[in-house]
């Protein structure tokens, strides 16, 4: 019997290219997207329409009497209002305050019948208007994106174009997931992941670390505060330069998150380990709030989630998501919930005491025991087994029966220049 986290997924992934200068015909495509996104809405509010179906009958035929693009956009962009919609109506029910929906960015969405990429040369053909010549580009293929170009199990999805950007979606069936023999579960942390490897009856910690992510947050940090108040006279100028530091510090970031994101799931695969994380999304997360509740941004938390997730599930490892309620304050041992703040080690009256985070991922392997049949069956896990001055490397996960290693860091990942 297969649970719902072993069911066979579409990974979906963006490749972006930089384009600099576009032909003033994709401009004025774009202008008009912008409005059959814009006018329609206005329709939909006044009519109180929910559906892109009935939405499509009240308004194709006077967006297409008005506009003389390419038929199979004005779809697309009825698909995008209806997105910006639901959104508006969500802030609605909390009942936030909301004016009706409008976008300002030009733009172009395109499924992937309206147009034609050549993916060998990424020569990118976008019909402009009915019955007349397509705008060309020529997109710029790095070698990543030749790689997932070249791969035909990758296939095309919807094309997205804003200024300067093109977007365009390609998607692949994930293979299905294994049972897992064993599992890996991590706490998140600003600048590690700290974890527990379970198989059988045996058990060791592990902890991997982000090579340096919050180093990089605290300079980028520093730097652009300088930078602020250098250019503080020229807003403009000042908002430029704070928004390309941005982009550089979360490619820095990013570039290490691969590292540990494909090292963390190519072990999972070697030893048929499910991957156990929190779900981000979920609040209530104990102590979390104000753990969290720092100066340098939380975002490489749930960018090395997102890394992991869509690896894993080209790799078909099984990635399980819990609820990460009470698990900084619960103890895996006896299951007494401490409701004061918990410091840098958990301690229990029962006489267990663990660093805390190592303490929530016992917590959260032992939630996804209790709500998932398939890990329960191969993992037994006794949390007095373990001992918290015992790490083993993730490297080293194969070696566990035989004796956890010493490794005071627990920093055994090789990072690159060292950080
Ligand atoms: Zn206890």
């Amino acid at each position: 019997m297969r649970n719902v986290d072993s069911r066979n997924a579409v990974v979906v992934r963006s490749l972006v290219f930089h384009v600099s200068g576009f032909p003033p015909e994709l401009g004025w495509l774009m202008s008009e997207f912008r409005l059959i996104v814009n006018k329609p809405i206005r329709i939909a509010v006044s009519q109180d329409i929910r559906s892109r179906y009935r939405l499509t009958s009240a308004a194709y035929r006077q967006m297409s009497a008005e506009h003389s693009i390419y038929k199979q956009y004005i779809p697309s962009a009825f698909e995008v209002a209806m997105g910006a919609l639901k959104a508006y109506r969500r802030r609605l029910r909390k009942g936030k305050r909301s004016s009706i929906p409008f976008m300002m960015k030009r733009m172009l969405k395109a499924e992937n019948q309206s147009y034609r990429l050549d993916r060998e040369t990424g020569r990118l053909r976008i019909p402009v208007r009915r019955g007349e010549m397509a705008v060309v580009l020529h997109l710029t293929l790095s070698d990543w994106h030749r790689s997932i170009l070249s791969d035909l199990s990758w296939s095309l999805g919807s094309l997205t174009v804003v200024p300067g950007k093109v977007i365009i979606a390609v998607r692949k069936d994930a293979p299905e997931c294994y049972e897992p023999e064993s599992a890996l579960a991590f706490d998140t942390n600003e600048d590690s992941l700290d974890g527990v490897f379970a198989k059988g009856e045996e058990a060791g910690l592990t902890s991997v670390s982000f090579c340096g992510v919050r180093q990089i947050q605290a300079t980028h940090f520093r730097r652009r505060r300088r930078l602020a108040r250098k250019k503080a006279n020229d807003r403009r100028v000042q908002r430029m330069l704070l928004v390309r530091e941005g982009k550089r510090e979360r490619n820095r970031v990013r570039q290490r998150l691969h590292i540990v994101s494909k090292r963390i799931v190519t072990e999972a695969r070697g030893q048929h380990a499910a991957i156990v994380l929190e779900d981000l999304t979920l609040h209530g997360s104990g102590g979390r709030s104000r753990r969290m509740n720092r100066r340098l941004s939380s975002w490489p938390r749930s960018e090395i989630h997102r890394q992991i997730e869509y690896k894993a599930a080209l790799e078909g490892v099984p990635v399980i998501k819990i609820n990460p309620r009470y698990t900084s304050k619960t103890c895996p041992a006896c299951g007494a919930r401490r409701r004061d703040r918990v410091g840098g080690v958990f301690d229990c009256a029962c006489g267990w005491s663990m660093d805390r985070q190592h303490n929530a991922a016992l917590n959260i392997l032992n939630t996804a025991l209790a709500s998932n049949e398939d890990l329960a069956r191969a993992v037994r896990f006794q949390p007095g087994a373990l001992r918290d001055d015992m790490m083993i490397p993730l490297y080293d996960l194969q070696a566990l029966p035989e004796g956890a290693r010493e490794e005071s860091s627990g920093d055994e990942l090789r990072c690159p220049d060292g950080g």
